[in-house]
């Protein structure tokens, strides 16, 4: 049986429709002995409301570690078993109380990280660009695999009811560096949920995709990485490739 941990959840990315379990969504945080966790899957959206915990939020849930998954923090929830606290830690005194969670896990580089990956199989994450340059935004696939389509048309016919979920027809991407001598330069793409909200939301209110676009590039680069912001980027691998992609923004005032 599974045992009771609690998570200061610091990432929830974006869903991605499953056939398992209608859609799916990653959460990670850190544990009260200050380690990561990821949670994963979690059906986020068809979770009874008063499940819904938020980002920054303390929450309990029984968990095993997940047997298909060789990345080192990953466990699987009992979904019934998810509760969220109610104790959310606020931003008050510029992040006062998150950092003490937050910055003990820094990691120097992700040419550090890829080589605890390689060495322990991490795949989760948090470091310090030393520049970040761009947020690059491209053109992606304006709607989900034709086997999703397919899904969602198969559950739109015989349940269970399904919610709507919109692809995001573009990618988002930061190119930065890190303070190593090895490092190269990177380009990887962002999957926080917070950025596909931010570019729906600002779609039907100025109504166009590109606008929306700019937008989220105003937020998570003009203001997010802004000169007097001290940024760090939550990291974490996708599981099929071990590919690293940024999961969400750390970014307090200097
Ligand atoms: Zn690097």
């Amino acid at each position: 049986m599974g045992e009771r941990k609690r998570v200061l959840v610091t990432i929830k990315t974006y869903p991605q429709p499953s056939r398992s379990h209608q859609e799916l969504v990653c959460t990670a945080g850190v544990l009260d002995d200050g380690s990561f966790i990821r949670l994963y899957p979690v059906n986020f959206r068809y979770r009874p409301y008063w499940q819904w915990y938020k980002k920054y939020e303390w929450i309990e849930a029984e968990v095993e570690k997940n047997q298909d998954d060789p990345r080192r923090e990953s466990y699987r929830p009992n979904l019934e078993t998810i509760h969220p606290t109610g104790e959310w830690i606020d931003t008050k005194k510029n992040w006062a109380k998150r950092k003490p969670y937050v910055l003990p896990l820094v990691s120097r580089s992700m040419e550090e990280l890829r080589e605890r990956q390689e060495a322990e199989n991490v795949s989760l994450g948090i470091i310090k660009p030393k520049e970040i340059s761009a947020l690059i935004v491209e053109p992606d696939e304006p709607d989900w695999k034709p086997k999703h389509q397919e899904l969602f048309r198969q559950l739109k016919l015989f349940g269970p009811e399904q919610k709507t979920l919109e692809k995001i027809p573009f990618k988002f991407s930061y190119k930065f560096t890190c303070d190593d001598p090895r490092c190269n330069g990177h380009q990887m793409m962002i999957e926080d949920w917070e950025l596909g909200q931010l570019y729906l939301s600002m779609r039907d209110k100025h109504g166009g995709p590109e606008i929306a676009a700019e937008k989220v590039r105003q937020k998570f680069y003009d203001q997010m990485c802004a000169a007097d912001r001290d940024t760090y980027f939550f990291v974490g691998t996708v599981a099929r490739y071990g590919t690293w992609i940024v999961l969400g923004v750390f970014w307090p005032k200097r």
